[in-house]
């Protein structure tokens, strides 16, 4: 394994060097020169339609609103909704054998396998080396200007695919989206180890679909189940930064294509802390 370098910042984005500061020495792909990200952040979830791609959009979302340059690499190719909840068309500009990422009404770099596609409702069939060669491709292969925070809409579960699209990228930290109705426990304990696996802390987690709100009372209702978000995270030492509602109006805006007219603070907590641990 390779030594740690004397003066070594952990600021990868900006150095080449082959260190064993690269989590747990592992080979990470380098960016194209000109490129620059600063911190990668990648977003897991236990499975599928628990609110990872829409956590990920409103972080980009919070974090661009804060002056920071937010971008999204789009890693979920079972259910890339990213590219729709900001009206993004398939198509994407190239400089040579360099891609450009597409950029959102508000300035946010995204690039995601829908983008590429013919049409969005073009199946992808992929099995997991191959997507993980996409998403690496992603990170090698596209002009990345300048981003501060770059959000990573990871596939879903714990397994083999997120390691491996994980251990290609120099990912500084992850954010655990659950819901109430999950195995939340056992998500957590793997996602904390995966972190662990790859040697980058656990900003925290963030429960989605955690209550509805009645509109007439103002009495939060668990239709889900009482929340255990408080306790498990208290379990592994995770902090618990947000509790999204179940919130009627955030899907029409993900499927209007306009989610940066979103008026909430659910993730201000979650970008406080990005923040404090990465400024
Ligand atoms: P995942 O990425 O985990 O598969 P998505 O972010 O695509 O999940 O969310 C699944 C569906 O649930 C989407 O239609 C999304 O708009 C909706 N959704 C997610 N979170 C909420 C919420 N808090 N309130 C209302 N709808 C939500």
């Amino acid at each position: 394994m390779a030594e740690e370098i004397e003066g070594c910042t952990h600021d990868c984005s900006t150095c080449g060097a082959d260190c064993a500061s690269r989590q747990g020495g592992i080979q990470k792909e380098k960016l194209r020169d000109g490129s620059s990200v600063r911190r990668v952040i990648g977003i897991v979830s236990g499975k599928g339609g628990v609110g990872k791609s829409i956590v990920t959009s409103m972080m980009a979302v919070e974090m661009q609103r804060r002056a920071h340059r937010a971008a999204i690499l789009d890693a979920d190719v079972t259910g890339p909704s990213i590219p729709k909840s900001f009206g993004l068309k398939p198509g994407v500009d190239a400089m040579g054998d360099i891609l450009l990422p597409a950029k959102t009404k508000t300035g946010i770099q995204v690039m995601s396998v829908n983008l590429l596609l013919e049409s969005e409702d073009q199946p992808v069939v992929w099995r997991g080396p191959v997507l993980a060669g996409a998403v690496k491709q992603f990170w090698t292969d596209v002009y990345w200007d300048d981003v501060d925070y770059m959000f990573v809409d990871m596939p879903p579960g714990t397994g083999d695919v997120p390691l491996t699209v994980f251990q290609s990228l120099p990912v500084d930290g992850i954010l655990i989206v659950t819901t109430p109705q999950d195995l939340v426990s056992m998500i957590v304990k793997k996602a904390v180890n995966m972190a662990n696996l790859m040697n980058v802390p656990v900003i925290g987690m963030i429960e989605n679909m955690s209550y509805v709100l009645c509109p007439d009372c103002g009495k939060k209702i668990p239709v889900f189940g009482e929340s255990r978000a408080e306790e498990v995270a208290a379990d592994y030492g995770v902090k618990l930064l947000a509790r999204i509602p179940l919130d009627t109006r955030l899907s029409p805006l993900c499927d209007k294509g306009i989610i940066e007219l979103m008026e909430n603070d659910y993730l201000s907590a979650a970008a406080d802390e990005v923040e404090k641990i990465f400024s």
